[in-house]
């Protein structure tokens, strides 16, 4: 198997990958083990304090209610990516060496879990400010400042708070899979398809496609330029051509006169991969976790199935 990042990419948390010498289902085992057994870091646990409150400075009351219930709190703060740093040595709690024996209940230590807290207070009754919104900027991290919540993540609302309203509670994030819980899904919309050559059949028929004054992803214009030799293989440049290619397609009445004018073969063995983290992690550490997790399960196949025929 050979990978190679297709140019242009990462971008931000997106990526893609060119695969080749694989076959598809090769393919799709990396794809599973991107979705379900990258580990990464998710809140797990959120103790919320219940009760009446009264601000010191100006006496006003203030009750741990708001617009959401708790449990839909807890799945939205679920939902925030924890940056996970692949190198950091939390563990993951059925891993960590002083909770692994214990209950579930009685799991969570510093190795093993990261602790945030929140405490924000609703507008007060002299304030022109109907409500207050909830951030996940607001969380603060008082464990390794390095799981600090990034800064393109912190405008994540959580709830509202109205005048007279407060939420206090500490969370706890731990390191788990996203085949136990979606929330430690590392990354998102993993999917992949053949690697295709363009090829321009019809150079005359094309012109009806090319005066359309389309645009590759890059900005250069979609025209017989794309093309050397007739053929066209650069992988973005294929992409956009097949997405361009919708408007000379099928129901758009440019069809007929187009009349296959481009087509495109699959190249054998070669795919193109695509998936988006959620910030937690590095696109790249996404697919090198992955393809070393794969290794580990298939050695650990391998030494099964070399007793088993012992
Ligand atoms: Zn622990």
């Amino acid at each position: 198997m050979k990978a190679s990042v297709v140019e242009g990419y990462p971008k931000g948390n997106k990526m893609k990958i060119l695969i080749e010498d694989v076959d598809a289902s090769q393919v799709n085992a990396l794809r599973r083990a991107i979705m379900s057994d990258v580990p990464k870091m998710a809140i797990d646990k959120v103790m919320f304090t219940l009760g009446v409150n009264q601000d010191n400075n100006r006496g006003e009351i203030f009750e741990s209610v708001n617009a959401l219930p708790d449990e839909v709190i807890a799945h939205r703060l679920a939902m925030i990516p924890i940056p996970t740093c692949p190198d950091n040595s939390i563990v993951s709690p059925f891993e960590c060496m002083n909770c692994k024996d214990m209950g579930e209940e009685d799991r969570g230590c510093p190795m093993c879990q990261v602790l945030y807290t929140l405490n924000v207070q609703g507008p007060s009754a002299d304030s022109d400010e109907p409500f207050h919104v909830v951030r996940a900027g607001d969380l603060t991290n008082v464990s390794d400042p390095t799981f600090d919540i990034s800064e393109e993540m912190k405008s994540i609302p959580i709830t509202y708070l109205a005048q007279g309203q407060f939420l206090e509670f500490i969370a706890f994030a731990t390191l788990g899979r996203g085949r136990d819980h979606a929330k430690w899904s590392a990354a998102s919309a993993v999917t992949f398809q053949p690697r295709q050559e363009a090829e321009l059949k019809k150079p005359k028929k094309a012109s009806i496609f090319f005066n359309l004054d389309l645009k590759t992803s890059d900005g250069r214009p979609i025209d017989a330029k794309l093309f050397s030799n007739k053929k066209c293989s650069d992988v973005s440049t294929v992409l956009d051509l097949e997405k361009a290619m919708h408007q000379v397609g099928h129901g758009t009445g440019r069809d007929g006169d187009f009349d296959d004018a481009i087509v495109f073969n699959k190249i054998d063995g070669s795919f193109v991969f695509s998936y988006e983290t959620d910030g937690s992690l590095a696109p790249e550490a996404v697919f090198n976790i992955a393809i070393e997790e794969l290794k580990t399960r298939f050695s650990d196949l391998g030494e099964d199935l070399g007793r088993a025929f012992a």
